[in-house]
């Protein structure tokens, strides 16, 4: 390993001012960027801990139903706050279906949405990848890239971001506190990540030094409450990434017309994918299997394959309904402890759709 400056602050202004430094990291809990830097993939020149930092890990309730979450706050805490899984179930659910309880149990919420992808190629030194090494080329390209982007990818990049609590976030607008040298500002989580273009090692909006302070949530978002679903399918029931995800939260009025709809997809894209238009195709529609089946296949209607992958267009339309049905029929009282296998198939839900 290439040795390194380590420097702990005490104060967020202390923290941007060691982190302005070149090839300056930010330390939370280490779970993915202690790897990388053990691969050799990321040779930060300084690390700034910013584990020990006061401040950042509440759960704070706005009065007005809205949550703002401290970027310290673990995906354990996060997943577990009572308040917090009632009125934003989707979430929670994201949370307990990513990794495992060793890892949720230290992981935090500004880590999990600055993770790096999970293409094969980029931890491996060996190969060309321009994420890595920008100009360098992209192996996955011609490569083993059935889990790879099926929209916003590049001819330069065509990863997918692997967090789950990311897309139920995206979904239900949230907003990323930034605090830099110039102070603080808000950027909503769907402008966060940028799409690769000619410059795929550019991953967030954030400028040299800045750092996330909190993620917030609106009270909109809880409003949905009754209706919020997360659904991951994955190569095995636990401890693994996402082929495709996808949250759903919906308002649905009493003669059973939809009122509000939100949906995002999760390893599909390089950034947390939200489905507008599918959105929109639901306002006004009966809550059926129908309306669902049709949403599903809008929400995949612009996609494309990047390579050996157009499975994740048919797999994401049959998600995506799923999913929906899922909320439709109701958040469940409690959250599984585990999350269930995605092949289950629950009450009022088809088969195939
Ligand atoms: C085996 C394994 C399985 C996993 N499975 C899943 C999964 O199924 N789903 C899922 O979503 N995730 C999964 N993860 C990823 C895991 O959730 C992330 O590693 C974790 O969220 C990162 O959080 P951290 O606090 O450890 O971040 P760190 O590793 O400390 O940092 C990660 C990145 O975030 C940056 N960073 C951290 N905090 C800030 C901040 N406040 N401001 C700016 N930048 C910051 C760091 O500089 C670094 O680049 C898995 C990880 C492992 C190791
Ligand atoms: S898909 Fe992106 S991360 Fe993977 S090798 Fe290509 S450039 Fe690197």
């Amino acid at each position: 390993m290439k040795p390194f400056d380590y420097v702990r602050p005490t104060s967020i202004e202390e923290a941007v001012a060691a982190a302005r430094a070149p090839d300056a990291v930010y330390l939370a809990a280490g779970t993915n960027l202690l790897d990388l830097m053990k691969a050799g993939v990321t040779r930060p020149a300084r690390v700034v801990d910013i584990s020990y930092l006061p401040g950042l890990n509440a759960i704070e309730r706005d009065p007005d139903g809205g949550v703002r979450i401290g970027a310290l706050v673990t995906n354990a805490d996060l997943a577990h706050d009572e308040a917090f899984a009632d009125d934003f179930p989707a979430v929670a659910e994201a949370l307990l279906s990513g990794a495992s309880a060793q890892l949720r149990n230290a992981a935090t919420v500004a880590g999990n949405l600055m993770q790096r992808t999970r293409c094969r190629y980029f931890y491996d030194t060996a190969s060309a990848c321009n994420k890595r090494t920008a100009g360098t080329g992209c192996d996955a390209l011609g490569g083993h890239n059935d889990g790879h982007a099926v929209f916003g990818w590049s001819d330069a990049c065509i990863a997918t971001h692997p967090s789950d609590f990311c897309v139920p976030l995206v979904a239900l607008d949230a907003v990323v506190e930034i605090a830099g040298e110039n102070g603080r500002r808000d950027v909503a989580l769907d402008e966060f990540h940028r799409l690769p273009g000619d410059t795929p090692d550019q991953e967030t909006v954030l400028a040299p030094g800045e750092l996330i302070v909190a993620v917030r949530l609106p009270a909109e978002a809880a409003g949905l409450r009754a209706h919020a679903r997360y659904l991951k399918v994955r190569e095995r029931t636990s401890y693994a990434f996402a082929l495709v995800s996808a949250a759903a939260a919906l308002a649905i009025d009493d003669d059973g017309t939809i009122t509000d709809a939100r949906i995002a997809l999760g390893g599909v894209a390089p950034k947390p994918w939200r489905a507008r238009t599918a959105e929109q195709g639901l306002i006004g529609c009966k809550a059926d299997a129908d309306a669902f089946a049709a949403a599903g296949r809008t929400a995949m209607a612009a996609a494309r394959p990047s390579g050996d992958n157009a499975h994740k267009i048919t797999l994401g339309a049959r998600v995506v309904a799923r999913v929906l049905a899922r909320a439709a029929a109701g958040t469940p009282r409690e959250l599984p402890a585990l999350p269930a296998s995605p092949f289950a198939i629950q009450a009022g839900e088809l088969a195939h759709v």
